[in-house]
């Protein structure tokens, strides 16, 4: 699932083709995907594009009129550039191709455009057209960014989580946003906190510490991304994770090996001798290779 360095990443490389370009044509091709009714599609037809920027994990093409192009990949969803894009139709409803939006300059010459596209069977993509970006629900939703969040700010906003196990609460982008589960599982091993610790008896040494590593973490991963093309950017992002993804393998801190505790529908991977003190988190289904 692509999070906030990723989103960031694409969010610079579509600004960078598509500012002070025009929008030229824009064909969904999952239905299901758009989510509002007016504005439509092709009232961005067109349109003058403003730029291209990020809320959380949305992406979000303003046009200089007002209109606002934005959409959340969710877990599957990619956007794709291409120099050239496909003239024939798009068949509804076939593969993973989502929406297809084509750019030309100011003088109609077509600069290529991208897709939006969602692999597997579950789609989850949203897109939305609005006037006003804080229209989309889980836009109004978002906590503040975890780029540019305060440490007075975390440090509240720890308080007011209660006994809520860290891990959660970095995911829920209500309260910071723009982490899912691939950063947050770095950004505890490195602040060195057990994905289970309750958010509100971490001591101020180890807010300060989280905070720093949120920064860090997200810094890094962003200097990294950004300049890949929409194609290389999952690989460069998959190459540098130290701990998620990775249970059974060395931990390039400690030498310990990385665990990993599986829940219905995801898992979390984390480093024992690094985050809680040498001690497994209980998990029965890893056990059985994980000796
Ligand atoms: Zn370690």
């Amino acid at each position: 699932m692509p999070e906030l360095p990723e989103v960031e990443a694409l969010a610079r490389f579509l600004d960078a083709r598509t500012a002070g370009t025009r929008v030229a044509s824009v064909t969904l091709a999952s239905l299901s995907a758009l989510k509002t009714v007016t504005p439509s599609l092709l009232d961005l037809e067109g349109q003058a594009v403003a730029g291209v920027g990020r809320r959380g994990k949305f992406l979000d093409l303003a046009t200089v009129d007002g209109l606002h192009l934005v959409w959340h990949l969710s877990r599957a969803g990619w956007v794709q550039w291409r120099e050239e894009l496909p003239t024939g139709p798009v068949k509804p409803g076939k593969g993973p191709l989502a929406l297809r939006v084509g750019f030309v300059t100011m003088d109609g010459e077509p600069i290529g455009g991208f897709d939006v596209t969602e692999a597997g069977t579950q789609k989850r993509l949203a897109v939305y057209v609005v006037r006003d970006p804080l229209e989309v629900p889980g836009v109004a939703r978002l906590g503040p960014d975890a780029l540019t969040v305060s440490e007075a700010d975390l440090t509240a906003i720890l308080a007011a989580a209660g006994r809520s196990q860290i891990k959660g609460v970095l995911r829920d982008q209500s309260v910071i946003a723009g982490i899912g589960n691939a950063y947050s599982d770095e950004i505890l091993h490195a602040a060195r906190l057990s994905p289970f610790h309750p958010c509100s008896s971490l001591t101020p040494d180890e807010v300060a510490r989280l905070h720093a590593c949120i920064r860090d973490e997200l810094g890094a991963a962003i200097d990294r991304s950004v300049g890949h093309g929409t194609g290389t950017l999952k690989a460069e992002k998959k190459a540098n994770l130290v701990v998620h993804g990775r249970a059974g393998q060395t931990c390039p801190v400690c030498g310990d090996t990385v665990r990993e505790v599986s829940f219905a529908d995801s898992s979390l991977q984390y480093c024992p001798t690094c985050q809680t003190g040498g001690k497994p988190l209980a998990d029965r289904r890893t056990s059985k290779f994980l000796k």
